[in-house]
C-alpha cells in the first residue's frame, strides 16, 4: 500500500476526531471544552475550575515533552501524517490544479476551499460554544464577539489554504522553525539510501511531486515535511524497472541510529515524571473546593460551661452533578455536637457558605487553642476532604 493511502486515512481519522469531539457529550457537557465565562475546561466528564489550572499547567508541560520526545524519535511525523494544516491541503488539492485550469474551475476550487474554511473555523469555535449551542444561535443571535472570531478566523484560514498552502510550514509555522534543536543523528527521515543512490534513473519524479520543492536527492532538508510523496514516486518509478524505490524512512542517515540512545533516556525520564505528576494530582482532585472562614461570633462559653466556637464553611462543587456532602468534626473530649448533622446538597458548579457551630461540653484539659479537623465527604461521589483549623478556649476559662 502507498504511504499516501495510508496517510489519507490518518487525514480522515484526524479531521473526524477534531470535529467530532465537541459534538460527544460526557455528563451533559462537550467532550472536549473551554468555557469563557465560568473560565472551566470540560475534559471528558471531568470540569477543571480556573484555582485548579496548576493541573492543566502539568498537563501541557507533559504534553509539550512528549511533542519533543516524539519529534526526537519519528522527526516530523505530525507534519506529514496529522498536521490539520498539511492533513487539508491535502484534501484540498483541486487548489493547486486549478493553476492550470479555465475560470469555471478556479470558481469551483477557491469556492469549496471558502465553505471548508468556514466549517473548520467554526469546528474550533465548538471548542469554546458547544456546538448544541453554536448551531441553534446560528438561526438567532450569536453575539458580536462569536461572530467576529468566527469571521475573521475564516478569512485566515481561507487565505491560507488559498495562497499560502504548504509556505505556511517553511515560512510561519513556530513548530517546523524548532524541528532543528529536536532533532539528533538518531531520528527518522526520508532520504535517499546512500547505498543504492547510483541506481537513479535521474527522472526528477520525487523532485516535481514535492509539495515544498526540495530535492531529497541533495540530502535532508529544514523544509521536508516527512509527507513521504517523493518516496510513493521513487516506489512508482523503480517499480517499472523491477526494483524497489530507492527512497526510505530510516532512523539517522542511512538508517545508522539507534531509538534506544541517551537524548531518548533524558527526554522520556522528563516525559514519565510529568506524566506520573499529572496522574498524581489527578487521582488527589476532590471535586469541591473547601475554605474553612472565621465566623463573626467569637468563641464562648454558655451557661452550663461548655465552649462554642463558630465557622464559616465555603464550599465550590467543581463536579458537573451535586454533590450532597456531610459535615464531621473531628471529635474530642467525647462530647463534641455540631449545628449541622443533615447532608447539605451543593448543585453541579454551585458554591455555598454554611455557618457551623461546634460545642465541647467537656472542657478539661482545654487550656488556649488546639487543631481540630473538620472533614467534608459523599461517599457516593468519592469526596473526602479535610481541613484543619483551630478550635479557640477563650480566655476566662
Ligand atoms: S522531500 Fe519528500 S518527504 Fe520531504 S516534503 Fe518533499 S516530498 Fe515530502
Ligand atoms: S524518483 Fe527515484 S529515480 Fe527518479 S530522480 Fe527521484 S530518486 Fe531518482
Amino acid at each position: 500500500m502507498r504511504i499516501r493511502t495510508l496517510r489519507r486515512i490518518a487525514g480522515i481519522i484526524q479531521a473526524v476526531l477534531i470535529m467530532g469531539i465537541p459534538f460527544i457529550r460526557i455528563k451533559s457537557e462537550s467532550a472536549l471544552r473551554f468555557d469563557i465565562p465560568t473560565l472551566r475546561l470540560h475534559v471528558f466528564g471531568y470540569s477543571i475550575w480556573m484555582q485548579e489550572f496548576f493541573i492543566v499547567l502539568i498537563a501541557t508541560i507533559f504534553l509539550t515533552l512528549l511533542i519533543v520526545l516524539v519529534t526526537l524519535i519519528f522527526g516530523r511525523v505530525w507534519c506529514g501524517w496529522l498536521c490539520p494544516q498539511t492533513v487539508l491541503v491535502d484534501f484540498t488539492l483541486f487548489v493547486d490544479k486549478s493553476k492550470k485550469k479555465g475560470f469555471a474551475y478556479k470558481l469551483f476550487a477557491f469556492g469549496v476551499t471558502f465553505v471548508v474554511s468556514i466549517i473548520v473555523a467554526a469546528s474550533l469555535i465548538w471548542y469554546f460554544v458547544s456546538p448544541y449551542e453554536f448551531i441553534p444561535f446560528m438561526r438567532r443571535d450569536l453575539g458580536p464577539t462569536t461572530w467576529g472570531f468566527w469571521i475573521v478566523m475564516t478569512a485566515i484560514i481561507f487565505l491560507n489554504y488559498a495562497l499560502l498552502r504548504h509556505k505556511w510550514c517553511s515560512t510561519v509555522c513556530p513548530y517546523a522553525k524548532l524541528q532543528g534543536v529536536m532533532f539528533d543523528q538518531s531520528t527518522l527521515i526520508i532520504e535517499l539510501d546512500p547505498e543504492r543512490a547510483g541506481e537513479c534513473i535521474n527522472c526528477k519524479r520525487c523532485e516535481n511531486v514535492c509539495p515544498t520543492n526540495i530535492n531529497i536527492r541533495e540530502g535532508l532538508n529544514a523544509a521536508c515535511i516527512n509527507c513521504a510523496e517523493c518516496l510513493d514516486a521513487c516506489n512508482e518509478v523503480m517499480e517499472r524497472q523491477g526494483k524497489k524505490g530507492l527512497i526510505h524512512y530510516a532512523f539517522g542517515t542511512a538508517g545508522e541510529g539507534r531509538i534506544l540512545r541517551q537524548n531518548f533516556f533524558i527526554v522520556g525520564g522528563f516525559v514519565l515524571v510529568f506524566f506520573i505528576f499529572f496522574i498524581h494530582l489527578t487521582m488527589a482532585r476532590t471535586g469541591i473546593d473547601f475554605t474553612i472562614l472565621p465566623h463573626n461570633m467569637e468563641a464562648r462559653f454558655t451557661k452550663d460551661g461548655s465552649i462554642i466556637n463558630a465557622y464559616v464553611l465555603s464550599v465550590k462543587n467543581m463536579l458537573n452533578e451535586p454533590v450532597d456532602l456531610r459535615i464531621s468534626v473531628e471529635r474530642f473530649n467525647e462530647t463534641v455536637s455540631q449545628s449541622i448533622n443533615e447532608p447539605v446538597r451543593i448543585e453541579a458548579g454551585g458554591a455555598d457558605k454554611l455557618p457551623l457551630f461546634v460545642r465541647v461540653k467537656d472542657t478539661s484539659g482545654l487550656k488556649t487553642a488546639r487543631k481540630i479537623k473538620i472533614t467534608l465527604s459523599d461517599k457516593n461521589k468519592n469526596i473526602n476532604s479535610t481541613r484543619e483549623t483551630n478550635f479557640i478556649v477563650p480566655d476566662d476559662v
